[in-house]
């Protein structure tokens, strides 16, 4: 992959890198499909990263098929896609990882504690086998792409990120490779979370409603009203680079990133809304 991508960036080619953690589903496919319009070159990545589960998620269960990811990948114009086995990834004597601080402590670092180290040191193996000039990121995962971001920054990588908007069903919900965990019916119940943000984006920007605290309780008694099977775990009102919490957004200027996790059964979904204020 390394001989692969340095001939190309030797013969002058950009490089579109969109990483993954395969059963790809269309908001995959967005990410895939920017790269190949603004790269000459586009390269998937599908591993499922031990590293950023913990022993009680869902590695095990994580949906895989490679033969059905490789056809989506094709019809979406990509040119490599880059499918590692784990022992490759990370040999019996791997040691080393990577940790951005402070941005990985806060919403869904709280509740998966060694999640985003194990994203960084994916995503920076993969950078240094991949060597993209452009990497494309959703953000269905805000915290994801901001962590990513300050990584870029504070080690200087030479990378451009480029965050795409999330994909979803037509009733609203996140497209994500664990919906296929949820029933037809959890499926329709969970469409209310983003009925919720939404929700609370119409209560700041009609309604005035600063005071984040009541916000949240809003979205809370939104989600309860519409999903009774839910069970939600955060909601968190933010800014969208340094994800520090707004306890009023009577004289804040900027981008609003409203973020949640709520549980269906054992499955675990996140969403989040993003609008400027
Ligand atoms: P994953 O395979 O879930 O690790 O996701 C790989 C990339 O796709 C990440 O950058 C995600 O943020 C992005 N992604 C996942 N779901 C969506 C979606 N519904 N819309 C846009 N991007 C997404």
């Amino acid at each position: 992959m390394q001989d692969i991508s340095e001939f190309s960036r030797r013969t002058g080619k950009k490089i579109g890198f969109v990483p993954t953690m395969g059963y790809l589903h269309e908001g995959h496919c967005a990410l895939m499909i920017k790269a190949r319009d603004e790269s000459d070159i586009v390269i998937t990545s599908i591993f499922v990263n031990p590293a950023q589960f913990s022993p009680n998620e869902d590695y095990n269960d994580y949906p895989r098929d490679f033969l059905r990811d490789y056809h989506i990948c094709k019809s979406c114009g990509v040119d490599y896609v880059f499918y590692p086995d784990t022992k490759e990834i990370y040999p019996n004597d791997y040691y080393t990882y990577v940790n951005v601080n402070a941005l990985t402590e806060t919403l869904e670092g709280k509740y998966r504690p060694e999640h985003f180290k194990g994203v960084t040191t994916i995503v920076l193996k993969l950078f240094n086998i991949i060597k993209p000039h452009f990497a494309y990121f959703g953000q269905k995962d805000a915290q994801q792409a901001a962590v990513i971001r300050k990584m870029i920054k504070d080690l200087n990588l030479d990378i451009k990120l480029k965050v795409s908007e999330t994909v979803r069903e037509v009733n609203g919900l996140a497209k994500s490779s664990r919906n296929t965990y949820l029933t037809a019916e959890q499926k329709e119940e969970a469409s209310a979370l983003y009925k919720a943000l939404n929700e609370g984006k119409r209560l700041v920007l009609k309604e005035k409603m600063y005071d984040t605290k009541e916000l949240k309780k809003e979205i809370k008694k939104f989600i309860e009203t519409n999903s009774p099977d839910s069970s939600l775990q955060y909601i968190a009102v933010t800014d969208n680079n340094n994800l520090e919490k707004i306890s009023n957004l009577k004289d804040y200027k900027g981008g609003v990133l409203i973020s949640l996790a709520a549980y269906y059964g054992k499955t675990r979904l996140i969403d989040n809304i993003l609008f400027e204020k």
